[in-house]
């Protein structure tokens, strides 16, 4: 056995949108783009999508569509993946690390707070490992503190939060399309929001600044009168980046967001297997409820005391682990900004994640299971 522990899933659908896109031979920001943003406001319920080339370029560009005073404070969790707090640092930003709540392992909504004060302007809720903040209180906690909320979706795509999806409870939306996330587009990202005017800017910062994707402008050639010598004309007034989608990743994205559903609730199914796997052990369990009934879950993870051991005690079996994450508080580059985050970074020294990609077949799902059950705690 050598088994992964994430692992995209792609079948026949995306290569037939590949050759279409192949045979129209344009492969950049283009007609594919558009066609996957309108499919997403669709899926997720939102007015306005911008794609992107990842969930990093997503999050750098949502904060910039505020236009915060420099070093101005944004509230993120301790425990989450990098980019959340590196997008606040790109927009010269101050990052204020919120500990985690010790069961749910997301913000801990008492500590946020807490470490609230009037120069803080946003916060950046995860949603980790698909499991929901409680946007409700959130999102009445950010009214009262006058917090914009930029919703971190890169492991909850297609997941709910008392009957609304989630990347539409805040201000913003982000949502990665990165090869291990739970859906694909090889790399990509997503920005959406009900709010058009606050983001349609951001489609300029998105394609270095330009007002007018340059496939639209060689559309436009071809319907101008034959004097018309402007097709190519375009304005730059703001300092944009290269950071947009292409028709590659979207026509793969158009397929991905289609089974999006029916790839989050084998997830589901993988999942509750594991439970049942693990019920009633006493030297492991789950990482945090999984008890959302609308969840879309990024991985299963437990907690186990003996965790290093563990790991390699399964990595000489041939199963892969990881661990999500280890504090942004202890990293160096983020440590002057760290203080006050002790759950996070006493909680995190036990989380083990296993596969729970959607191509494991139960015969393998058994193995993970009674294997993790002969490690001699
Ligand atoms: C993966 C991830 C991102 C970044 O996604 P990319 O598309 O790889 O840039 C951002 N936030 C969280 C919580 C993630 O796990």
């Amino acid at each position: 056995m050598n088994i992964r522990l994430f692992k995209p899933s792609l079948g026949q659908e995306e290569l037939d949108n590949l050759k279409e896109v192949f045979d129209r031979a344009w492969l950049g920001n283009g007609p594919t783009v558009v066609k996957f943003e309108e499919a997403w406001c669709q899926y997720i319920g939102s007015k306005i999508s911008i794609g992107v080339n990842s969930a990093t370029a997503a999050l750098h560009l949502a904060l910039t569509a505020f236009h915060f005073p420099e070093g101005k404070k944004v509230l993120v969790p301790a425990i989450t993946f990098a980019s959340t707090a590196t997008a606040v640092l790109y927009n010269r930003l101050i990052p204020v690390f919120v500990d985690v709540d010790p069961e749910t392992v997301s913000m801990d909504l008492n500590d946020l707070r807490k470490k609230y004060d009037s120069d803080c302007v946003a916060v950046i809720p995860v949603h980790n490992g698909g499991y929901p903040v409680p946007m409700d209180i959130l999102m009445d906690l950010a009214n009262e503190l006058n917090l914009k909320v930029i919703e971190d979706c890169a492991h909850c795509a297609g997941g709910e939060y008392k009957g609304k999806k989630l990347g539409t409870w805040g201000h913003i939306g982000c949502f990665s399309f990165e090869e291990k996330k739970l859906m694909t587009t090889g790399d990509g990202g997503m920005i959406c929001s009900d709010d058009e005017e606050l983001i349609a800017p951001l489609r300029a910062y998105r394609w270095v600044g330009i007002d007018k994707d340059t496939w639209r402008r060689a559309e436009n050639a071809n319907h101008l009168a034959e004097n018309e010598a402007m097709h190519w004309h375009y304005e730059i007034s703001v300092l944009g980046y290269k950071y947009n989608m292409n028709d590659v990743a979207a026509a793969i994205g158009l397929a991905q967001v289609k089974k999006l559903d029916m790839m989050n609730a084998r997830r589901a199914s993988i999942i509750k297997k594991y439970l049942e796997g693990i019920k009633g052990f006493e030297y492991i369990k789950e990482i945090f409820p999984y008890d959302n009934e609308n969840g879309a879950y990024w991985f299963f993870g437990i907690r186990c005391k003996k965790r290093d051991e563990l790991i390699i005690f399964l990595k000489s079996k041939g199963i892969s682990t990881g661990v999500h994450f280890y504090p942004l508080t202890l990293q160096p580059l983020f440590r002057k900004y760290a203080y006050d985050c002790p759950v996070a970074e006493e909680i995190w020294k036990s989380f083990i994640t296993l596969p729970s990609h959607i191509d494991l077949n139960d015969e393998e799902i058994n193995y993970i299971i009674s294997t993790v059950k002969k490690f001699e705690f």
